[in-house]
């Protein structure tokens, strides 16, 4: 007897964007309004498959057609871990047996951080009372593995091993917004990999994310980081996107920077620099800078000088975050370096925000991400307890 497999699955939904989306459903008889359901059931809900009724408008004639050709592959959870801080970290496999990590991050209530603010200006509060997590964002990764090989990153010593595809990217989000028991109304890319080096399936990503059909996550609350692929920075500020676009420095000047960053020989901090100056003038706004803060390596007063220099007249906003180096190459700046490199760049005009990078005793820490089995799984009820409730219990 001859097996009968049936029609080849070939049609991935979960990849498409709105209007890739209705141009793939049509030919199987289904119009754009009934295709923007579809998107929302695909990405929006995250369900799959086309059982009668579930999506309204939707011939029975057409579903068949979809379920004969439709595929839906998933991630799968391999393990989940919650560090103190409220910070979890999930490692996924891949179809194809790699393995990526994303992070969880809890975040207040803008209007509680606001209040604590100013209570501790005015010395009613210490300075680290956990507020209650009312939201998520998540810290995605974009590629399995990362070629750019930065010397404080644990991602870069795997070296580059593929791009994810968009829907790789989507079902980080997608698991981890399943199981939080606040919604998720962010996303960084800022996990495993350089996601300019995979810019369409990320920029992808990030538009059907803020699609107001989809997970409808604002364009702004977006935030995609490099380490300074010139072409692909020119070719987003050219495209007008509005997710945020984050430039990591790593040091002020090129032959510091090249000890750090090996994408120096590649793209030249001035001219990164010059790209995201036009950047932020074609935006209107300030962009965002990122600088890894390497006690006796990179902040130093002197440092704050030639940051200074380098961003004289350019609309910023720098964000200093501590190294975190399980090997122990680099270590964090002291408080007395860190508050002389800071002081050194508000005397220059520099707007400086200081920024947490939590879930250190996880691996969950900016540049600590290395898909590696850690052990000691968190049962999922635990998972789905805020911050707060965990102090408390
Ligand atoms: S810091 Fe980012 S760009 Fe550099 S090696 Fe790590 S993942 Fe890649």
């Amino acid at each position: 007897m001859v097996p009968c497999y049936g029609p080849p699955r070939v049609l991935n939904l979960r990849n498409l964007d709105l209007a890739e989306l209705v141009a793939a459903v049509a030919p199987h008889g289904v119009p754009p309004a009934v295709a923007r359901r579809i998107f929302a059931r695909v990405h929006r809900d995250g369900a799959a498959g086309f059982p009668p009724g579930a999506v309204r408008g939707l011939s029975h004639a057409a579903a068949a057609s979809l379920e004969s050709v439709c595929e839906w592959p998933e991630l799968s959870v391999v393990e989940r871990r919650r560090a103190a801080d409220g910070f979890v970290k999930y490692l996924f496999r891949t179809g194809d047996a790699h393995e990526i990590e994303a992070v969880r991050i809890p975040l207040p209530d803008p209007r509680a951080a606001r209040a604590l603010k100013e209570r501790r200006r005015a010395g009613q509060a210490a300075s680290l009372e956990a507020l209650p997590t009312a939201k998520y964002t998540v810290c995605l990764s974009s590629q399995v593995g990362c070629a750019l090989a930065c010397d404080f990153c644990a991602t870069g010593r795997l070296g580059g091993i593929r791009s994810l595809k968009t829907w790789e990217i989507l079902a980080q989000l997608r698991a981890i917004a399943a199981e939080a028991d606040h919604p998720v109304r962010g996303a960084v890319f800022m996990g495993m990999g350089e996601p300019l080096l995979n810019y369409d399936n990320v920029v992808r990503a990030a538009r059907i994310l803020s699609d107001p059909c989809g997970p409808a996550i604002g364009a702004k609350a977006i935030s995609i980081s490099t380490a300074g692929v010139l072409p692909a920075i020119r070719r987003f500020t050219a495209e007008g996107h509005h997710y945020r676009l984050i430039l990591s420095l790593g040091a002020p000047t090129s032959a510091e920077r090249r000890a750090l960053m090996p994408i120096e020989d590649r793209w030249p901090l001035p001219e990164v620099v010059a790209a995201m100056r036009d950047h932020a003038a074609a935006r209107g706004t300030r962009v965002t800078l990122a600088y890894v803060v390497i006690g006796g390596v990179n902040a130093t007063p002197r440092h704050a000088g030639e940051l200074g220099t380098l961003l004289a007249g350019m609309r910023v906003k720098l964000n200093l975050i501590d190294v975190t180096d399980e090997t122990g190459r680099y270590r964090p700046a002291t408080p007395e370096e860190l508050g002389a490199f800071r002081d050194a760049l508000v005397a220059l005009g520099v707007p400086v925000v200081r920024r947490y990078s939590g879930g250190a005793e996880i691996a969950a820490a900016c540049g600590t991400l290395a898909a590696r089995r850690r052990g000691e799984e968190i049962p999922l009820t635990y998972l789905r307890r805020g911050f707060a409730d965990s102090q408390t219990s």
